[in-house]
């Protein structure tokens, strides 16, 4: 597929294959075809892949080739030691986070929320790699963004999501690759607008009969994007339901509803555009969110 950079990110997802040419704000068109796919465990406390275990653990790489503007490079990731806290590549004018390959479906289940690719034409049936792409002239998006929930001093921590495995595809149990990002902190933690968001309800709640408070906040970006955020676990909404949250506004007090071992707020982060919805990890928000805390490591772009 031909698209053009946004002011947003752009979130794609492949088959084998296939071909994508992103065009740069400046015009500069650059080819990206997904060459493999590959996915590894590296260690497992389970006696069985897939059969979750109490507090189980199972790290995993993955990797994806790329042949970008006729050259070929190898993206690898960790899931979920420290490095599943990572930095995009930069190729080619491009920055490219690599989300997520099909293969880690290998070994682990998909129970723990919804982070599997949408179908494609791989033989699981499923897109076989998912990317974030953006200009790296441009921010992930126009605004600043205002940290979500206050940000840990040095970075996110493994150690504190959940028990030290709910990062985004984390093996939850050591099992299944978990749809959010958990972040560890008490509850009542003021929860804010990352960006300004236009419309915004629970669509879980324990008022509705449902076991969990689940905010859903979605903002509508002039360029025709859309983003899901949604914020689990949450204590209570500070802002009334379907009314728009500036930026920085707090909208709800975080963790305390079913969090668990240890109390959190699990964080999805979801891309509605060109027809359709694409998961993300929600690390990506938070890598820009530390960017614009901090100048000092602030984008290209400002
Ligand atoms: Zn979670």
């Amino acid at each position: 597929m031909k698209r053009k950079a946004k002011d947003t990110l752009t979130a794609i997802e492949m088959d084998r294959g296939e071909t994508e040419e992103f065009e740069l704000a400046d015009g500069r068109v650059v080819r990206i075809e997904l060459l493999s796919t590959s996915a590894q465990v590296i260690n497992t406390t389970l006696q069985q892949l897939k059969t979750g275990e109490e507090a189980g653990r199972t790290d995993y790489r993955f990797d994806c080739t790329l042949r970008i503007n006729g050259h070929e490079h190898t993206l690898e990731r960790e899931v979920s030691t420290q490095r599943s806290f990572y930095e995009p590549w930069e190729i080619e004018g491009v920055h490219i986070w690599l989300d997520a390959v099909d293969d880690i479906f290998d070994f682990l289940s998909e129970t723990h929320g919804p982070c599997r690719m949408n179908r494609g034409r791989g033989e699981s049936g499923y897109k076989q790699a998912r990317l974030a792409l953006q200009d790296s002239s441009l921010r992930i998006c126009p605004d600043r963004m205002h940290p979500w929930c206050p940000l840990p001093e040095g970075g996110l921590k493994i150690e504190d999501c959940y028990r030290g495995e709910d990062c985004w595809l984390g093996a939850y149990n050591g099992a299944s690759a978990h749809g959010g990002l958990d972040i560890n902190h008490p509850p009542g933690t003021p929860l804010r607008a990352p960006v300004d968001i236009d419309d915004h309800f629970y669509f879980n709640s324990l008022e509705m009969g449902h076991n969990n408070n689940r905010w859903r906040g979605i903002r509508r970006w002039p360029n025709g994007a859309e983003w899901i955020l949604q914020a689990h676990h949450m204590t209570e909404l500070t802002v009334r339901e379907h009314t728009p949250i500036e930026k920085g506004r707090q909208f709800a007090r975080g963790a305390g509803v079913l969090s668990g071992a240890a109390d959190h707020s699990h964080f999805v982060f979801k891309i509605h555009d060109y027809g359709e919805t694409i998961l993300l990890d929600p690390w990506i928000l938070f890598w820009q969110m530390y960017k614009d805390r901090d100048p000092a490591h602030n984008n290209p772009s400002g």
